[in-house]
């Protein structure tokens, strides 16, 4: 069986006249797919029986099965996807009034093991294929019936290490599912080759820069893969982004009470940080089960006012969905064992 989701319009013409259709049958099909959120070949009523039949035979049209899901009060909601080789991942749709995010994985697992965060404490399992990626999408629009704005590629795994299929997703997302360049965010823990890399497809996306820590001795223990990117090369590609793209990078920095949070610390980003255009996301800290502490909400702003007083727009992540344990670094598949 071959999958549809996750395939172009040209594949699915190729499709089509594989099965012995017109070429433009596939542009109907794309348009089903990622347009009008069709789940079966049944929805898909303006294509003809025969076709339909023969497309059954051979194809099935989602990646992902849906297994089950869990809402906050606040309305977030954390889905439970399984792919076609049992493996599962977690997504979380993020509504506010004006908007839907969607927080979607790029990786079965991590393999950064950065210490405060739940799915890297689960290991790397498998790179998700396109399709896996913008089926997430499809899959939380179709159930729950809004559709989705902005998309931040911030659940488990990460994007650049999978840079192919990532970038093919963007790409359907952006072009056939129709979610504005602008609203997708690609965060990531510093792959300075592939930030290049991305750099130069000159998109108008939003690139994260989870930095964290502020020297290469701290940050060498929370993000491991520091030892090979250090933060002088993460400069010069964040540099680099800027000037190919014209886009502002986020540089995201997790609170971790007496860690990374003292005012020595903002001083050191600060001057880390100078000369290039950024935005701050200060993210407060989840508990994964590691062994650390939130910074208090009054300790957090003290340290925003100082990135503010320096220059840099700093902003303090809203926490969303920390009751079903669906918030930045938690997810870890959970969901099935929770019984929920
Ligand atoms: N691998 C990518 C994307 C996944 S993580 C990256 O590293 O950016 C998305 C964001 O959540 C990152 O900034 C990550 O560092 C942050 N995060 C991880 N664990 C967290 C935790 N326990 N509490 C708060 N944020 C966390």
């Amino acid at each position: 069986m071959r999958t549809l989701v996750g395939m172009t319009k040209l594949e699915l013409e190729a499709v089509a006249v594989e099965l012995g259709e017109p070429t433009y049958r596939g542009g109907q099909l794309a348009k089903w797919l990622y347009e009008k959120g069709a789940r079966s070949f049944d929805d898909m009523s303006d294509l003809p029986k025969a076709f339909r039949a023969k497309l059954v035979e051979g194809f099935k049209v989602s990646a992902l099965e849906y297994v089950t899901h869990r809402e906050a009060p606040d309305g977030t909601t954390k889905f439970l996807y399984r792919a076609p080789d049992g493996r599962e991942i977690e997504s979380v749709w993020i509504p506010y009034p004006d908007r839907v995010t969607a927080c979607i994985s790029s990786q079965v697992g991590c393999a950064m093991k950065c210490t405060f965060c739940a799915t890297g404490q689960l290991g790397f399992e498998r790179n998700l294929t396109s399709g896996e990626i913008v089926d997430q999408v499809l899959a939380m629009q179709a159930q729950l019936g809004r559709r989705i704005s902005n998309i931040v590629y911030m659940g488990m795994g990460e994007p650049l290490l999978n840079y192919d299929n990532v970038m093919a997703s963007v790409r359907l997302l952006n072009k056939s599912v129709g979610i504005a360049m602008r609203q997708i965010t690609i965060s990531t823990v510093g792959i300075v080759p592939k930030i290049k890399q991305l750099a130069a497809e000159k998109l108008q996306l939003t690139l994260a820069l989870s930095v964290h820590a502020p020297n290469d001795a701290l940050r060498d223990q929370l993000v491991p893969v520091n030892t090979k990117f250090t933060l002088a090369e993460l400069y010069d590609a964040v540099k680099e982004y800027e000037q190919i793209t014209n886009r502002r990078v986020t540089l995201e920095y997790i609170m971790l009470k007496g860690v990374n949070d003292q005012p020595l610390h903002a001083a050191q980003l600060i001057k880390w940080s100078r000369g290039l255009h950024v935005h701050v996301n200060l993210i407060p800290f989840h508990p994964t089960g590691s062994d650390f502490d939130a910074t208090s909400n009054a300790e957090i702003r003290k340290f925003a006012r100082q990135m503010e007083d320096a220059g840099f727009p700093t902003a303090v992540r809203a926490e969303r969905g920390l009751e079903i344990e669906a918030a930045c670094g938690q997810l870890k598949r959970q969901l099935a064992t929770q019984g929920s």
